[in-house]
């Protein structure tokens, strides 16, 4: 008993950090050297395929049979020089996590040898029969055939011996089944709409680029401790454990020393991403311990957010050799903070204005008051639509828990810009303006600053801050694929925007001039989404209140907030805005919450399982010792003496059974419950049946056996303890 929780902590503390090899010349010299960039195409592919590939990049269109074939023989090429055998279409399934299925580059032909073979074909579409991803129902298994595509938008790339082909998932009716069909045409929306909108102020722009960068955090375990606790191997959190006396309490790990172990597995995960082309940039430890967080320099939302991805494969296999493995769970220890992923986000012209940055002129500043006032239009008027596309299990977790945000949508603007906005709304009066009033509010709107230093970092508890430049959507857990907030986030903002233009089209319709015009939009827009501003504390009592009357909705169950998908609000905007159909929102929703009963399930029974294997065993062992003691005292000692000596290990004999006896009643009930909700065809009932009547014995039954961890006896407890988990040496 025992030994594997004491052999795993000697083990963890005997360790040595990692020598790191680092590749020879500066990291400019090896930056991307696995990414199939555009540089290499040139070198690559003739020039008919090039240019083929560069329009389908910058403006989206097919490339054509023909050419697919010279692209696909110079990618093989490439990609057999960085010593790739094999390759795979890369695709985000809706499982969250990515997925590849492997092919040789050779066919085997008919004598002996081999012959190396891709064509056009093999890289523009695949067929993984991939019945076994979620489809929510979306392809029958008689056609279970969803198919692959190249997405040439997202370069492509060698990791390990394989060539990923980043690729959309699509059913072969045409339904998408992952998240980046959705994404790509989200950002689709976004650009029709900005266009059309910045073309009012500046005729040169015709596109636009969305910007993301997502600051990640994550947990650190030594993987002996890691194996020496079921819970981490298969919930990615720990379902018990008691709070170690030390924890973030003395704020002594935040922005503290990186342990050098920690830093040599920082140092090779970041140049295999450099390798990779993802421009990791910072590092820091987090406010937990063991808890650290890093940033890439924020690049075009498509390819950020399979860079996320890759990034989070990349630290998973790098952390194997340094002995770690990593936690994205968004809480993966009670009562010390979990990780979430801010996701900073912009729009940037093509000629590289960043329509969130206040510029020096009247002209300028209206486009970016614009964009602004739109974007906090769309968190009000969406609140739901956007909660519902970051809630899920873990995050529950976090959210609202005096560490994160609370379920709650509201903007933080800073006083700068809220001050400017109050000032706007109270100007702008509706009726016809002099030209005296209208250039005295062009100059007012000249004066916006250019730099609002107390954005950059200010307010740390708002779901969704401006941070002087960008938007921070702070409410993202740490596990997220960060294309689902991203889906939500550019098609409501699309939909604000295409909004705005239609009002001030009627507007100059009626006869108003357009730059009246669109400040009256201007002004309409800050009435109607004032309620969503606040730049107090998320965390506080009073806000949930303050919120409540309001009228902004509060939704804290996983399932409600998820339903919020679906509602004819959602499905019409995403119609609207030709991102996804309600069919697809179906789907969708089925499948999140699949996942969440399923998760849910497999948490209960390893619970169940610790409990009685691993917990009750030992806790009866102790109390034997406890037992035997007695009955030594009392054959020692006389009655009198006996009840004075005894009272301290009879009560915690007393105490070991009752909550002995409440884990297994508990556990008992809770498996009774899982069998009544296991029962039920319908995924909705099922799940609302595993949150309401499965769930609360999760927290019940680790109740008790936190205390027990404080009664048993250190030397007999099986399992690695928060102590021990937390802190890398
Ligand atoms: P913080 O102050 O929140 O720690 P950082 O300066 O470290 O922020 O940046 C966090 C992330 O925001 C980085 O990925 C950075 O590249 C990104 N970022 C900065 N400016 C923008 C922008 N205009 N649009 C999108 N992301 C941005
Ligand atoms: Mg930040």
């Amino acid at each position: 008993m025992g030994t594997l929780r004491f052999s795993a902590v000697e083990k963890a503390n005997s360790r040595y950090p990692q020598e790191v090899k680092f590749p020879a010349g500066k990291t400019s010299e090896y930056f991307g050297v696995n990414v199939f960039s555009k540089r290499k195409m040139q070198e690559y592919l003739s020039q008919e395929a090039f240019a083929s590939v560069i329009e389908a990049i910058d403006r989206g269109t097919k490339v054509d049979r023909k050419v697919s074939n010279q692209i696909a023989s110079g990618m093989k090429a490439w990609a057999v020089d960085r010593g790739a055998t094999h390759y795979t279409h890369w695709f985000h399934p809706l499982t969250g996590a990515t997925a590849e299925k492997h092919d040789a580059f050779f066919e085997p032909s008919s004598d002996v040898s081999v012959i190396e073979n891709f064509d056009g074909g093999n890289l523009v579409q695949q067929e993984p029969d991939a019945s076994s991803l979620p489809s929510g129902g979306m392809r029958n298994t008689f056609e279970a055939r969803g198919y692959t595509a190249w997405d040439p938008s997202s370069p492509a790339f060698v990791m390990g011996s394989t060539f990923c082909i980043p690729s959309v998932y699509i059913s072969f009716k045409g339904d998408s089944l992952d998240y980046k069909t959705p994404l790509l045409k989200s950002i689709e929306a976004v650009d029709r709409a900005a266009v059309e909108l910045c073309n009012y102020f500046d005729k040169s722009v015709s596109k636009v680029y969305i910007g993301l960068g997502c600051e990640q955090e994550y947990f650190l375990v030594d993987d002996a401790l890691f194996n020496a606790r079921p819970d981490l191997k298969l919930t990615d959190r720990t379902l018990m454990g008691h709070s170690s006396a030390k924890d973030q309490q003395l704020a002594d790990h935040y922005f503290g020393y990186i342990p050098m172990r920690v830093s040599a597995f920082m140092r090779e995960f970041e140049i295999e991403a450099y390798k990779l082309g993802i421009p990791v940039k910072t590092r820091h430890n987090e406010v937990a311990p063991n808890q650290y967080e890093c940033a890439p320099v924020f690049e075009e939302v498509n390819l950020a957010v399979d860079h996320n991805q890759l990034l989070m494969t990349i630290m998973k296999r790098v952390a194997k050799r340094h002995n770690f493995k990593v936690l994205f769970h968004e809480k993966p220890y009670k009562d010390v903070n979990g990780s979430g992923k801010h996701c900073n986000w912009s729009i940037i012209t093509d000629s590289g204005t960043n329509l969130f940055a206040p510029g020096k002129t009247p002209r300028t500043n209206m486009l970016f008051l614009t964009f602004f006032i739109s974007v906090i239009k769309g968190v009000f008027e969406y609140q739901d639509l956007l909660r519902s596309s970051i809630v899920s299990l873990g995050n529950e977790h976090r959210l609202g828990a005096a560490e994160a945000p609370p379920a709650i949508m509201s903007v933080f603007l800073g006083s700068e810009m809220n001050k400017i906005l109050d000032e706007l709304e109270a100007r702008v009066s509706g009726k016809k303006m002099s030209p005296d009033e209208k250039t005295e509010l062009k100059l007012d709107v000249g004066k916006i600053p250019e730099i609002m230093p107390d954005n950059t970092d200010r307010n740390r508890t708002s779901p969704f801050a401006f941070t002087g430049n960008r938007f921070e959507f702070r409410a993202v857990g740490a596990s997220t694929n960060v294309a689902s907030p991203m889906i939500a986030l550019n098609t409501i903002v699309a939909s604000q925007l295409k909004e705005f233009k239609n009002e001030v089209d009627k507007l100059i319709e009626k006869g108003v001039k357009k730059d009246e015009a669109v400040f009256q939009v201007i002004k309409q827009f800050i009435v109607s989404s004032k309620k969503v501003r606040f730049d107090g504390n998320n965390y506080s009592d009073e806000w949930k209140k303050e919120a409540e009357k309001r009228g902004l909705s509060n939704v804290n169950d996983v399932l409600d907030a998820l339903s919020a998908m679906v509602a004819d609000k959602s499905k019409a905007l995403f119609s609207e805005m030709n991102v996804l159909t309600p069919r697809e929102l179906d789907a969708r929703l089925e499948i999140d919450i699949e996942k969440y009963t399923k998760k849910l399930q497999i948490e209960a029974r390893v619970l169940g399982d610790l409990s009685i294997n691993h917990i009750l065993p030992t806790v009866y062992k102790y109390q034997n010792v406890l037992i035997e003691n007695v009955k030594g005292l009392k054959e020692l000692f006389a009655e009198k003496d006996f009840e004075k000596l005894a009272g301290t290990q009879l009560a915690s004999i007393r105490e070991i059974s009752s909550r002995a006896a409440m884990v297994n009643i508990k556990v008992n009930n809770m498996i009774d419950e899982r069998r009544k909700s296991n029962v039920i065809d319908d995924v909705g009932e099922k799940a609302r049946m595993y949150a309401d009547n499965v769930k609360p014995y999760l927290d019940e039954i680790r109740y008790q056996i936190d205390h027990l961890e404080m009664i048993v006896d250190d030397e007999i407890w099986p399992l690695p303890k928060y102590r021990e988990l937390l802190f890398i040496r």
